[in-house]
């Protein structure tokens, strides 16, 4: 596999990380459980001891019309599909214009703004083990069971871009920080808010180092500068553990932590009875 080395300060939406040699994944399929994929690391954060890591090659950058469907490639990025859309006068993709990421990492997350979310219009995706309907797959909010990498998704077709849309969704955006961030830190509790719970608990603009949970939208955790990986862990273990002793709700993470200490069935993140 070809590599690539990355700078994640510079790269990740965070600002947090240090460099680091990715695979590409192109066409040889092989070796592929060796790595994690990412796609533009606008929903992790990346610790100092990450497991190995892989992208997408640009052959899975493309966005085209065929068959009378939408096919977009894994790596494409939000701004090249919503600019296409606008281009071609094609409708319900308004709300990527305001989402970062990639297209796999957009269908893996499922993201979404409020209702609107991006398997509302998905027919099938492509993995590295074939092709996969929208009915085989298990979704829900900020969630899927995807478990290959995403070369390719198909979408519903339909005409009519819409302008107000976009307005609309740019609004919804007034609320959010722009201090470097990956977005809401914790998924929302079912009938609560995880901002609400956070800033209940006193840790709304707490500083940790260079990072706090923002004054602007309690559950998003942000980078004021020089935010390192450990103070990150710092806080999102300190609001689990304090909305857990006072709500009896546990935050789950919405944000993907890519450190071996912080992953699968052992991590400290995940709750224990
Ligand atoms: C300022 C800001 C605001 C945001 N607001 C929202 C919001 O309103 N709603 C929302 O839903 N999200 C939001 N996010 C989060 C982010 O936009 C989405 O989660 C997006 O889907 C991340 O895409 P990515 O390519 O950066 O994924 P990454 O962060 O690189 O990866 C996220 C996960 O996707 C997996 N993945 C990536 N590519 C693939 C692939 N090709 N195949 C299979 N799995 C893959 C990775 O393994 C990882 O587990 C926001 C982020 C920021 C920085």
């Amino acid at each position: 596999m070809h590599t690539k080395q990355i700078n994640l300060k510079n790269y990740s939406s965070f600002k947090i990380g240090q460099e680091e040699e990715f695979a590409l994944l192109e066409d040889d399929f092989s070796e592929i459980d060796k790595f994690y994929l990412i796609g533009s690391c606008n929903n992790t954060l990346v610790g100092t001891n990450p497991p190995k890591m892989m992208m997408l090659s640009k052959l899975y950058d493309y966005i085209k019309i065929e068959d009378n469907c939408l096919k977009i490639g894994g790596a494409t990025p939000s701004g090249k599909i919503a600019s296409f859309c606008k281009k071609h006068d094609i409708a319900d993709f308004e709300f990527v214009s305001h989402l970062p990421g990639k297209l796999g990492g957009l269908v893996y997350m499922n993201a979404g703004l409020k209702e609107v979310e991006i398997f509302n219009h998905l027919i099938d995706i492509t993995t590295t083990d074939g092709l996969q309907k929208r009915s085989e797959i298990e979704y829900g909010y900020r969630y899927t069971n995807i478990r290959k990498p995403i070369l390719e998704a198909t979408f519903h077709l339909r005409y009519g871009f819409d302008k107000e849309k976009v307005l609309q969704f740019k609004k919804m955006r007034a609320n959010q920080p722009s201090t470097p961030s990956a977005g809401s830190c914790f998924k929302n509790p079912k009938d609560d808010y995880a901002g609400r719970l956070i800033e209940a608990v006193g840790l709304k603009g707490v500083m940790q180092g260079d990072m706090s949970f923002s004054e602007v939208h309690a559950n998003f955790l942000v980078n004021h500068g020089n935010g390192t990986f450990e103070d990150a862990i710092v806080l999102i273990q300190e609001a689990q553990k304090k909305v857990f002793k006072e709500f009896h709700i546990w935050l789950e993470c919405e944000i993907v932590i890519l450190d071996k200490r912080f992953m699968g069935e052992e991590s400290p993140l995940i709750k224990r009875d």
